[in-house]
This record gives structure tokens, sequence and C-alpha cells, in this order.
């Protein structure tokens, strides 16, 4: 399977995808526009907090090509973040006292500079997490000590699997994928992640495998840690329960399977004010492959980069950044319904 970029697909253009998304919901639903939902909850325009969050997107080359990846990321990509544009993340790091650097891509694992990165932010006294695809670690053997290496920095590992068994994590994420991912977990808890009495973090991210909301949280934890341990051995710490964004490849499935406007309806109807306060946005930088910047890592696929002048990692100011505005559109519908959602799980 190739990415939509590479087979010349027509969701690959950002424009198209804000064109049907608006269509959707204006001439098809009839309901209201994203931004008339915040208003009616005193959220519009939407205002960053504290960032606590600077994540960066160190590239979209990946090992996999998931059925619902919305960076429509894939071993046929080559935008790689350069040493360059690391070296001016750093420096934009050492200006802030954010404590949290959250690695994703693609595979970020890819990315030459990837272990001098992760070194040079822990130099800095920030955590790290990494969007591990669990895959990687055992796609080849040069990735083989992942493991022993996010151990040695205390780098957070949080990790995509659908589900607890093949047929639906391979229907989604590929063939073998779940097979492949049951070993990189025994490998990470190997050397002590998720394990009791460790200070070294696994989490797992559940999304749904159809056009859905997902359900409780805490109800899918207990049921991926009963099902992990007792069949596979394996522990983890928490789980987040993530809504799939209709954008890039989720937004190709929807359409392609007759899903779109159902999905779009519920996404709308299931508004919530509550979840749309905690929207990760708010406390988040997001940075590019080419160091432009985003209020969040969907924003960036959208090429929706974030409101007044500054707008390049290079040029990194906080205090600009702090009075920016948030940039909304019809895909945010995704990060406000029911429970809500972010990179970090349900945010009401
Ligand atoms: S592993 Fe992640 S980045 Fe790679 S294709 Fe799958 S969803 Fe996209
Ligand atoms: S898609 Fe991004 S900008 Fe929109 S609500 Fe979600 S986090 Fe905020």
């Amino acid at each position: 399977m190739k990415s939509l970029r590479a087979s010349g697909h027509q969701l690959a253009g950002t424009e198209t995808q804000l064109q049907l998304l608006h269509q959707v919901v204006t001439d098809q639903l009839k309901l209201p526009l994203f931004h008339e939902k915040l208003e009616t909850a005193g959220l519009f325009p939407l205002r960053p907090v504290e960032t606590a969050v600077f994540q960066v997107n160190v590239g979209r080359m990946c090992n996999q090509v998931c059925r619902h990846c919305h960076v429509d990321a894939g071993p046929d990509r080559r935008e790689i973040m350069t040493r360059d544009t690391m070296q001016q993340c750093l420096d934009a790091l050492a200006r802030t006292d954010i404590p949290t650097v959250d690695l994703t891509g693609g595979a970020p694992e890819m990315n030459p500079h990837f272990r001098w990165f992760v070194e040079e932010i822990r130099a800095l006294g920030r955590r790290v997490m990494v969007r591990c695809n669990l895959t990687i670690i055992v796609s080849n053997p040069k990735y083989h000590d992942l493991p022993d290496f996010f151990r040695r920095h205390e780098v957070e590992v949080v990790s995509s699997l659908p589900f607890y068994n093949a047929d639906k994590t391979d229907r989604q994420r590929g063939k073998g994928v779940f097979e492949d991912s049951i070993k990189a977990l025994r490998m990470l808890n190997a050397v002590g992640y998720g394990m009791p009495d460790s200070d070294l973090r696994l989490h797992l991210v559940y999304n749904p495998a159809g056009a859905f909301l997902p359900g409780t949280q805490e109800g899918l934890k207990r049921q991926f840690q009963r099902v992990l341990l007792d069949e596979f051995g394996i522990r983890f710490n928490d789980l987040y329960a993530i809504t799939n964004l209709p954008i890039s490849r989720y937004l190709d499935f929807l359409i392609s399977t007759g899903n779109y406007r159902g999905y779009m309806e519920k996404l709308i109807t299931a508004f919530n004010p509550a979840a749309a306060a905690g929207v990760m946005c708010r406390h988040t930088i997001s940075v590019s492959w080419d160091g432009f910047l985003y209020d969040c890592d969907f924003n960036q696929m959208l090429d929706l980069k974030v409101a007044g002048a500054v707008q390049h990692v290079r040029d990194f100011d906080p205090e600009a950044l702090s009075r920016r505005t948030v940039v909304i559109n019809q895909h945010c519908y995704g990060c406000t319904a029911g429970a809500g959602s972010s990179c970090g799980g349900t945010t009401a």
C-alpha cells in the first residue's frame, strides 16, 4: 500500500480536505460550523494556556502504512527533519521551561539524528516522550536496542495498539503488525517498561477500527490490561483512547466506505463543551519536519500554521505565541466529541 501522496490521490491536497469538511457540515448536514459551536460554549476565540508540550514531528517516513494514518506516513515519504532544524528546536526549548518534548513521526526512530536529538533534549532537563509504533523495534537489527536506549534516557514510550488481537490490529495497521507489536512490548517489559515498581512508563493508544467513537478510556484500559496480561504476559501503565480525526487516510477510509456523512454527524452531535475546554492545542506547540509551527499535529497535516508573525521555530518567541488565537476548522470536531480526544487521551 502506498501513501496518498505517492499514489497521487486527490486527498493528498490539504485544500481538498478542508473543502470537503466544510461542505459536509454546511451543505449536507446543515449543522453549525466549529467556531459557532465554540461560541455557544463561550470558548471562541480559542486561546492557549501555558505551553506544557513541545511536540516535534521529526519526519513522515514510517515502516508501516496504516489505513487510518493522519500523517499519510509510509516508507515512500522522504520528509525528514535535518539536524540543523533539530538544533533550532533545542535553541527554542532552551529559551523556555516547557517541561515535556513529545517526539512523533512517521516512525521518529527512522530519523538518523533521532538518538542525538533525544540526548540533547535530556541534557536540557526535559522529559521526552516518543510515539513508538512498536514494530520499528523488531523491523531491523539496528533498532533492536531501542528499548535499552529508551531506558537509559528515561524516555516515556507511547505506542499504538488498536486492539488486543491480530485480526483487528492487522486490518488497520498491516499484516503481521500485531505479532511484531507483541514481540516489541515483551522487549520493552524485559528492560522494565510498564512493570510494577518501575519508573519506566509505557502507554498504549487505542483508536477505533471503524467509523465510531471510542468506548470509555478506563473500561478499555481494564480490558486491554486483562487480556494482554493473561494471554501474552504483557504489562503497560496507561491507555489513551483517541478519536480518529476525519483527515488524510482516515478521511479516505470514511469516504470509500460510505461512512463520511454519518461519522461527521456523530462527532458534531456529540460536541462536549468540557472536552472543548481541554483540547490539547491550548497547551501544545507542534513543530513540523521543516521547522514550521502549528497548534497541533492535525493542523500540521492540514498545513494550518499558527496565526501571527512567528511561524518558524528559528524565530521562536514564547511571548508572541502566548498571545495567539488557535487556528480551528471542521476537523476539530474530532477532538471535542464525547469525552474528548488528544495525544494524551480524553480531555473531559
Ligand atoms: S505507524 Fe503511525 S505514523 Fe506510521 S503509518 Fe501507522 S499511524 Fe502512520
Ligand atoms: S484539531 Fe488541533 S486545533 Fe483543532 S481542536 Fe484538535 S487539537 Fe485543537
